[in-house]
């Protein structure tokens, strides 16, 4: 009886052969109209309000999760918190929750009205996290604008 011998992949040689399998699917699938890549993406996500990052967007992201709840930046934040009634939890409930939440852009950014960039530029400074405030909140106003006009063209 003859034996029967099996090419077994792995490693990279598999990653390869797996990468390579699914670009020719993609290509076929495009071939035929299929949605496919962002489009697809957006066709999925955009009712649930999550808009695509960018590169440069998802290289910040380990960045911005950096917070460890020390509440430095809260450090008179008070008197903000008191006016906005509810709308703004100050520079840590901001770093921690309201910008974690992508769906819910749309509130952080209302509670973004109540502290001004030079002010949250400054509680970045005394951060001993590092977390890179003003751009958090630069990518949340981004994306809730994205969010904010997919629903307008959906109307
Ligand atoms: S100062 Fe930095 S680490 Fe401390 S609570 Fe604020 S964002 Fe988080």
């Amino acid at each position: 009886m003859q034996k029967v011998r099996k090419i077994v992949a792995s490693g990279r040689a598999l990653a390869a052969l797996v990468l390579g399998i699914s670009l020719v699917k993609v290509l076929v699938k495009r071939a035929f109209g299929v949605l496919t890549g962002l489009p697809l993406f957006l066709q999925n996500y955009g009712p649930d309000r999550l808009p695509p990052v960018t590169p440069d967007e998802r290289s910040m992201m380990p960045k911005f999760s950096g917070c460890f709840a020390c509440g430095r930046c809260d450090i008179g934040e008070a008197e903000r918190i008191r006016k906005s009634r509810g709308a703004y939890p100050g520079v840590m409930g901001f770093v921690l929750a309201s910008s974690r939440s992508m769906p819910d852009y749309d509130a952080a950014e209302r509670a973004l009205a109540f502290v001004d960039d030079a002010v949250l530029a400054a509680k970045e400074e005394i951060c001993p996290a590092h977390v890179p405030i003003s751009a958090l909140a630069r990518f949340v106003r981004a994306k809730a604008e994205e969010v904010g006009q997919a629903r307008v063209r959906q109307a």
